[in-house]
């Protein structure tokens, strides 16, 4: 059985008093759930306060990026430790955004989901095709060398642990989702691809789907069965939206 994972992804959003509030809220709001773990990635600056004040709630800490090697001359850059240090249990890798904006490769992905594993953080590996690879009709070709290269090289029991979202490109902050339909055939295809690399981890992996999801539609995505869960954007940046989210089955 595959426990749901929401998990909210702020982006460059939120100081840390900012951050700070809306943890508070979303903290009560959500402490009596208990079958489906919840996830927030702040950005880097508000990790270390955010954990703080996470600290015994039912939420669980994410960052946005990583870099892979352990320390040096890498200005600006993020390591493992740090985020450990910071109180992370997840980070998200290879969001279109970074993908788009910041030169992030189905390589470096690879790299980093290998970097997080190895240091027992749970990677979200984010895969998706563009509109114009859709209406090319490459979207099977280009998912399946995302999740091939992406998260190649791992061992059966790091396959199972790492987390997979699929989010077209077309549908992140468009208010356009993916229907449950066009979700689901994308899901079971990247459970299949992940079967061929990893046999039985096939079944653990859990794969959200991203892409404008908000407490109106979240209910029929989650009824697939290929979809484990969401990595929101726009809806996780306030309590009263996420808490919605979260309790998407009442
Ligand atoms: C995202 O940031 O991964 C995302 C899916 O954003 P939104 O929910 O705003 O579309």
């Amino acid at each position: 059985m595959r426990k749901p994972l929401m998990a909210g992804n702020w982006k460059m959003n939120k100081t840390v008093p900012e951050a700070i509030n809306v943890v508070k809220s979303l903290k009560s709001a959500v402490a009596s759930v208990s079958g489906v773990e919840i996830l927030i990635c702040p950005a880097f600056t508000a990790l270390y306060a955010v954990s703080d004040e996470i600290k015994g709630s039912n939420i669980s800490l994410g960052a946005q990026n990583l870099f892979w090697e352990a320390k040096g001359a890498f200005t600006g850059e993020i390591s493992l430790e740090m985020l450990k240090d910071a109180g992370c249990s997840y980070v998200i890798i290879g969001h279109s955004e970074r993908r788009q904006h910041f030169g992030e490769t189905d390589e470096t992905v690879n790299k980093k989901t290998k970097a997080a594993l190895a240091a027992g953080i749970i990677p979200v590996v984010c895969v998706g095709e563009t509109l114009k690879e859709r209406e090319d009709n490459v979207t099977f070709k280009v998912i399946e060398k995302q999740v091939r290269v992406g998260l190649s090289g791992i061992s059966p029991q790091q396959a199972s642990l790492a987390v997979i979202a699929y989010e077209p490109v077309w549908a992140i902050g468009t208010g356009k989702t993916a229907t449950p339909d066009q979700a689901q055939e994308v899901h079971s295809f990247v459970r299949k691809i992940y079967e061929q690399m990893y046999k039985e981890s096939a079944e653990k992996v859990r794969i959200l789907y991203g892409g404008s999801v908000n407490p109106n539609n979240v209910s029929d995505l989650m009824k697939k069965t290929d979809i484990d869960g969401g990595l929101v954007g726009g809806a996780s940046l306030e309590a009263e939206s996420f808490a919605k989210l979260v309790e998407y089955s009442k």
